[in-house]
């Protein structure tokens, strides 16, 4: 474990979470199991640092002292503890000594620090306007607002997180105009190689291949066991057919036909068009919200081909090469999208899809918001091709129960599994604005995970109840059935009311329909919501999901572990999104996030989890 660096008491400067830039602050304290710092800002924002965060006050004065005069006020605009009047800045390189003075006794008042800062870039004359925004009186605005011209370079450098103040000749090469092209990139990426430890790359790559095929391996596993006789875990592995008989050309025709019909109903120009979140660099994304059109436009579409007597029930027969034809296509898209990735400038990138290891990147997903013109890649997977496909699979599946079991009606169990999840994803698809706000949306890159989950996983793990219906019947009584849809009706309203409550509250915290709800201030300028659905526990939306989870498998009996895979599985993946949005958001919001952590003790289920 490395020493500490830094004593309890010590004045330093501490880099103000998710940005660049310096502050003066105080060390409160160190947790050694965490390595992080407890430090205190001048208004009092206590935040947890990392110790590559932190510098002594020694640091910034030695690189001004040391360095060319040119690059001494460069050093300045590192520190945003500094403020820069227009005539300083012009007297750069003529009272070198004066100036440095001068920049040691500027400190900001930070208190008065409202939401941090933007940097924008002026590609036209290669300068960047890096502007400070203050809340309080107009006079002080002027005071404090700070507006500083710096060099592309600058920029650039600052992007690369690098904390040596001093421009070296090496960067100034790199970050010449060429950054555009893909050197930022490549200089990123070693520097973030450099910062995870070869150690740490090689079990990020391992586990990254390994999923890259474990994933299918499983999905091909749970159809095969439902088609056997007895799908109990004893008669584990189900017998693997000839590859040659899972791979069937039609079957991929029929998924790609599906996916460019999906493309067009999203290019229709229908339902109104809303703002994504602020990325990084303060643009918002335009989105069209027209989901709901389309799958109506498909509702009529497969009411045509029904009453034309087209078999749904094909679906069912050749749900293991539809899959297969699923995991091809999602394989190439990843393969488009990671190439796509390193022609995209550096702020495009998702934060975790750049670490230097191929495999990983691949996996995870490196550009955050793949675009082709307007049409956003990321943001129609998911919840277009998948999820109204998952409907149209489990429709399929109905009809191939009556075939199968010779009734004329479905059953009941089927009935509720088909109702229950239309349900879910006529959901999705009415507050398709809600997805905007997202983990998935916001932070995630698109890569094979994400293009896996949304274009395979979801439709054909998700209506493994269905399928396991089709060739495994299961009597309901009509009060268990009664119970059942009570669970899933509580499942839904938790995860509907506190989805909502949190959009509406994440899109104007001002709202007065909000106004009972209690909220922790954070130091970002948001709020956290810490009574309502969020202060019963702090992810009240995976709770209802997983009621909901159990209601679907329920209707499947209990014969056997099979459909309870999805609840399992469900499980696992909330905990594990969970703990990252944990992480997330103690990054982000530190002190007010252990705040809130106190006050609302358990994270999905109260008393328990
Ligand atoms: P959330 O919608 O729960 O978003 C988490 C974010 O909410 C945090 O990063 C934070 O972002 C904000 N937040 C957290 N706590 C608070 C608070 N107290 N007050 C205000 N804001 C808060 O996460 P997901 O994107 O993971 O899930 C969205 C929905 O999708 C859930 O219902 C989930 O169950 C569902 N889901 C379904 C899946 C499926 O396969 N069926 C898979 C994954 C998710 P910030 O502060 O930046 O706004």
């Amino acid at each position: 474990m490395p020493s500490k660096a830094f004593s309890v008491g010590e004045i330093v400067m501490g880099r103000w979470p998710g940005g660049h830039l310096y502050y003066e602050v105080q060390v409160m304290g160190y947790n050694k199991n965490t390595q992080l710092y407890t430090v205190k800002y001048k208004d009092g924002t206590e935040l947890n640092l990392k110790e590559n965060d932190i510098k002594s006050l020694n640091f910034f004065k030695m690189k001004k002292s040391s360095s060319g005069s040119r690059q001494r006020s460069r050093s300045r605009s590192r520190s945003p503890a500094r403020t820069q009047t227009p005539k300083q800045s012009n007297s750069r390189g003529k009272e070198p000594r004066k100036l440095v003075e001068k920049e040691e006794v500027r400190t900001v008042d930070i208190s008065k620090l409202k939401s941090v800062h933007q940097i924008q870039e002026n590609s036209t004359n290669s300068k960047a306007t890096c502007v400070t925004d203050y809340t309080g009186e107009k006079e002080k605005n002027k005071i404090y607002r700070l507006v500083e011209q710096k060099t592309c370079k600058e920029i650039v450098t600052d992007q690369l997180g690098l904390y040596n103040l001093q421009a070296k000749k090496e960067e100034a090469k790199l970050v010449n105009l060429e950054a555009k092209d893909g050197h930022l990139h490549a200089k990123k990426q070693a520097v973030q190689i450099q910062e995870l430890g070869f150690g740490a790359r090689v079990g990020m790559t391992k586990s990254a291949a390994v999923m890259i095929f474990l994933l299918p391996a499983i999905l091909i596993l749970l159809l095969l066991m439902c088609t056997q006789d007895d799908p109990s875990i004893l008669n584990f592995p189900p017998q693997i057919p000839h590859p040659l008989a899972l791979w069937n050309s039609t079957a991929f025709g029929i998924f790609v036909l599906w996916f460019l019909f999906q493309a067009l109903l999203y290019m229709l120009p229908v339902g109104k068009v809303v703002d994504g979140v602020p990325l990084a660099n303060g643009k918002k994304l335009k989105y069209r919200i027209n989901a709901l059109y389309a799958f109506l436009m498909c509702a009529v579409v497969l009411g045509v081909a029904l009453y034309n007597e087209v078999n749904l029930s094909y679906i069912c027969d050749h749900l293991l090469q539809l899959a297969l034809s699923a995991m091809m296509f999602a394989f190439l898209f990843s393969i488009y999208l990671y190439a796509r990735s390193w022609r995209v400038p550096a702020d495009d990138l998702a934060p975790e899809g750049n670490s230097g290891s191929y495999v990983y990147d691949f996996f995870i997903g490196r550009e955050l918001n793949p675009r082709i013109r307007n049409f956003d890649l990321k943001y129609f997977c998911e919840l277009r091709p998948g999820l109204m496909g998952w409907v149209v699979i489990n429709l399929g599946l109905l009809f191939a129960e009556m075939k199968v079991q010779n009734s004329d009606v479905p059953s009941l169990a089927m009935i509720l599994v088909n109702c229950f999840q239309l349900l879910y994803v006529l959901d999705a698809l009415w507050n398709e604005a809600g997805i905007l706000t997202t983990m998935d949306i916001v932070h995630e890159g698109f890569g094979y995970m994400l293009a896996f989950g949304d274009l395979v996983w979801v439709p054909f793990v998700y209506s493994l109840q269905a399928y396991y219906l089709v060739n495994h019947p299961n009597e309901l009584s009509w009060p268990l059935a009664l119970a059942i849809i009570v669970l899933n009706t509580v499942g839904y309203t938790i995860f509907r009311a506190s989805n909502s409550q949190k959009n509406a509250f994440r899109r104007n915290p001002h709202d007065p329909k909000l106004a009972h709800l209690k909220t922790i201030p954070t130091a970002t300028g948001k709020s956290l919501i810490v009574s309502g659905w969020w202060g019963f526990v702090r992810h009240p939306n995976y709770l209802g999901d997983l009621i909901m989870a159990l209601a679907w498998s329920l209707p499947c009996g209990f014969n056997h572990i099979l459909p309870y895979f999805y609840v399992i599985y469900f499980t696992c993946l909330l905990v594990h999104r969970e703990a990252r949005d944990e992480h997330q958001c103690r990054k982000k919001y530190g002190v007010a996030w252990n705040k809130y952590c106190q006050q609302v003790r358990y994270r999905i289920i109260p008393y328990v989890y």
